[in-house]
């Protein structure tokens, strides 16, 4: 009798011990360790050049032709172009994702965006993600609410902005919370849908602002850092690729690729 108590208690203590290392290894390797390895291209002008543009205007700028090429490009090269939104998906709860993902971003909403990038993507059947800020909708060299409900309704992912594009980290903290919950209710009730990704202007942010991201309901939020996409440790601090004028097309494909030596140029 007491050897069969004493088997019964080994086999029951063995079993906890199993069902706890089990539950720790899962407690262990929960969400923050999700992996990918995706460039999150960024773009914000998609334009011919005018005699007018200034250097800083160039900066933003990838030419008609030239986006075509680098469209075409990722879809013979064995890419899959994805939403930032489907990206996070993944990391967030592990929704299903292509390999070899890359994701396009446009920041700022500049009016040229719908013909220079929306239509084209849409020929192609793609989608690609954009940052938008609504007190600029409607005004002169930005899209319209119009334009970005027609965007939305025909599968663009439309994210925030902020709602008047400041450096977040230079001001108050009301304000901050102002920005980042504003914009994203404004697109929300225009759109009826949800938004849950933020670009910081200028890429600027510090622990406060990420805080405050955290706390307006964002899941992830864009810098302007360069680098690709990783895991999901730092949601709310995630680097990007930026895509320039003067990229011929094999340094595209190097951005792309992450080659450490492209990515280390400067872009500008
Ligand atoms: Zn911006």
């Amino acid at each position: 009798m007491d050897r069969t108590i004493n088997l019964s208690r080994s086999l029951l203590l063995a079993a906890v011990a199993v069902l706890c290392t089990s539950l720790h290894s899962h407690a262990a390797s929960a969400p923050t360790t999700r992996q990918v390895f995706a460039p999150v291209l960024i773009y914000h002008h998609v334009k011919p050049l005018k005699p007018s543009d200034d250097a800083f205007e160039r900066g933003l700028t990838v030419l008609p032709g030239q986006f075509a090429a680098q469209l075409r490009y990722l879809r013979t090269g064995g890419y899959h172009v994805v939403t930032v939104r489907q990206l996070v998906q993944y990391l967030h709860s592990g929704a299903v994702l292509p390999p070899r993902p890359v994701a396009l971003t446009f920041d700022d909403g500049y009016a040229d965006v719908f013909q220079g990038a929306y239509e084209p993507l849409r020929r192609a059947h793609l989608s690609a993600t954009f940052f938008i800020v609504p007190s600029f909708l409607g005004t002169p060299r930005y899209l319209t609410w119009r334009q970005v409900k027609t965007m939305s309704d025909h599968g663009m992912d439309i994210e925030a902005h902020t709602m008047t594009h400041p450096d977040l980290t230079r001001i108050g903290p009301r304000s901050v919370q102002w920005q980042l919950a504003e914009s994203r209710r404004e697109l929300q009730t225009n759109l009826h849908r949800s938004v849950r990704l933020l670009a910081y202007p200028y890429g600027a942010y510090d622990p406060a602002v990420v805080a405050a991201a955290s706390r307006a309901g964002y899941l992830a939020a864009f810098t302007t850092q360069e680098g690709w996409i990783e895991s999901s440790a730092h949601p709310l601090r995630e680097p990007r690729v930026y895509v320039d004028l003067d990229d011929s097309l094999p340094i595209f494909a190097g951005r792309v690729r992450g080659d450490p030596q492209v990515l280390a140029q400067d872009p500008t």
